[in-house]
């Protein structure tokens, strides 16, 4: 261990912030469990300066950093390598609030604030934050910034990208980078602030973030479609857009397969619709009331329900249904989970090519694997779905990846590219797609981030071996 390192990084923090002994595995192990590394230390900085602190001693004495919030990131960007020369440095004391503009409908978050507490933040002044995700317990503004993640609402509010104006970010060189701009409009050259977003802790540390704020709507609504077909599902997206517009905030799909997980593994759920091939879950806000927004989806599931595009529906009556029915969505990833370890796939296609994409990619991968079973889900509103690919019944899960992962994921990565997808649609890269990212992406767009990456962190010091 470097112990001039060490004892540089207490000289900074103070040693309560240098974390070397005992159970570090919630740093060092990543949620899905596939990446175990080793950190030289942890550290916890309580300030940007303190940040620059630790990335000056870093460039000092050799060693690279890797940045954490929540570690809920799902393709093993967020912990250190396995070296045991690596500095985690977690933003979890980040965590103030510091300032909320209702009349500019910003506000301006240290980068560990965790994402409820800042959606909390935002209500508690009667606005809104909609930037919403399963992991918003736990994971971080910073991390959502830093991966750009999607979530639920992206269909109208947008990603993590489109709800930033501004950031604070400690840069590679150790220097404190004040963007904290609440300007909509700024075309003052070139747009720093989206070359940090994404960078999925590779070109700079976040520390802190100003983000959009929305008027809270007077009502939200939710509803649960049964439909017999894909087809049939994006018809429903295109009647909902037309019929909701703006109002319609969320469309998840989820597969028959999908939801028998949730209901082997979380019985106690309840399910308001028998079964049926797919089912849509549609959420809508409404700036007059609960009553409307009722209305509005009565009338939209009947017009469905005449052209034939759904066969069933319920309109939930009660927030306390609402939640239910969100829980029955938000509950196939930790399904998953219990089933067993599965080859993910975050993939984003044009809505009107997701049928086809599904129908030959189901038809090839049960052609080439035998019983393989197949969980897909996501949010069709935004053209991105969880293709994922679960080993066989009774096969051991471990196994099945060892042997199969790489080509599962060359057949499936082949198809998305020939239906004029993207690998990654809101997960980022990570370490994970990092090699399918340099086979795939066209050389002259991996040139330029090479040279991005090269004027931002010559020394390769942030967050090495991801992304590129
Ligand atoms: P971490 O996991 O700690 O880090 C993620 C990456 O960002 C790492 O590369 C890390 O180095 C970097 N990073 C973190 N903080 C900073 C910082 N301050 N500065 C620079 N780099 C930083 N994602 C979606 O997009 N949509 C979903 O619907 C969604 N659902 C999820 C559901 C579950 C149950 C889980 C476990 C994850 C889900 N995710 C989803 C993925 C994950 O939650 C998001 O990517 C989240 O944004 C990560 O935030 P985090 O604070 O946990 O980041
Ligand atoms: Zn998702």
């Amino acid at each position: 261990m470097n112990h001039t390192l060490l004892n540089a990084l207490r000289d900074a923090l103070g040693p309560a912030q240098v974390l070397t002994d005992g159970d570090l595995s919630a740093y060092e192990l990543d949620w899905r469990k596939r990446y175990r590394g080793k950190a030289a230390a942890v550290v916890r900085p309580g300030s940007a300066a303190e940040v620059a602190a630790v990335v000056k001693a870093c460039a000092v004495h050799g060693a690279s950093l890797v940045p954490q919030g929540g570690n809920t990131g799902l393709v093993g960007g967020s912990v250190p390598d396995g070296s045991g020369t690596q500095v985690l440095l977690s933003l979890g004391r980040m965590n103030r609030v510091r300032q909320v503009d209702a009349a500019n409908l910003t506000m301006t978050v240290e980068a560990g604030c965790v994402l409820q507490a800042v959606q909390e933040a935002a209500a508690a002044e009667g606005l809104l934050f909609p930037l919403s995700l399963a992991a918003e317990g736990s994971c971080t503004i910073g991390g959502n910034l830093a991966t750009n993640a999607g979530g639920t609402q992206v269909l109208r509010y947008g990603n993590a990208r489109e709800l930033c104006l501004g950031l604070e970010v400690v840069t590679a060189a150790g220097e404190v980078w004040d963007g904290l701009s609440g300007l909509r409009k700024d075309n003052t050259g070139y747009d720093l602030r989206n070359i940090f977003i994404g960078s999925e802790g590779t070109l700079g540390i976040i520390t802190a973030a100003t983000l959009k704020l929305y008027p809270q709507p007077a009502a939200a609504g939710t509803a649960l479609a049964a439909c017999p077909s894909l087809e049939a599902c994006v018809a429903l997206l295109q009647l909902a857009q037309a019929r909701l517009g703006a109002g319609l905030t969320g469309f998840e799909v989820m597969e028959r397969f999908a939801l028998s997980l949730v209901e082997k593994h979380f019985p106690h759920l309840p399910r308001p619709l028998g079964p049926s091939p797919w089912m849509v879950l549609l959420e809508q806000s409404d700036t007059e009331s609960e009553a409307h927004a009722r209305e509005g989806f009565e009338a939209l599931l009947e017009a469905a329900l005449e052209a034939g595009v759904i066969t069933d529906a319920a309109v939930a009556e009660s927030r306390a249904q609402s939640q239910a029915l969100w829980h029955l969505r938000e509950s196939i990833p930790l399904a998953q989970a219990e089933e067993g370890l599965n080859i993910k796939h975050d993939i984003a296609l044009p809505v009107s090519r997701i049928p086809a994409f599904v129908a030959s990619t189901d038809a090839a991968l049960r052609t080439a694997f035998a019983g393989v079973r197949l969980v897909n889900f996501g949010h069709l509103g935004d053209g991105n779905l969880h293709y994922n690919v679960q080993a066989p019944e009774g096969v051991v899960a471990d196994e099945f990846l060892a042997a199969h992962e790489a080509s599962v994921n060359a057949l499936v990565y082949d198809a998305v590219l020939a239906h004029g997808g993207s690998i990654s649609a809101e997960h980022g890269i990570g370490a994970l797609k990092r090699d399918e990212l340099a086979r795939r992406k066209p050389a002259v767009a991996l040139g330029l981030m090479r040279s991005i990456k090269r004027a931002l962190d010559p020394e390769n010091r942030l967050n090495p071996g991801r992304v590129l």
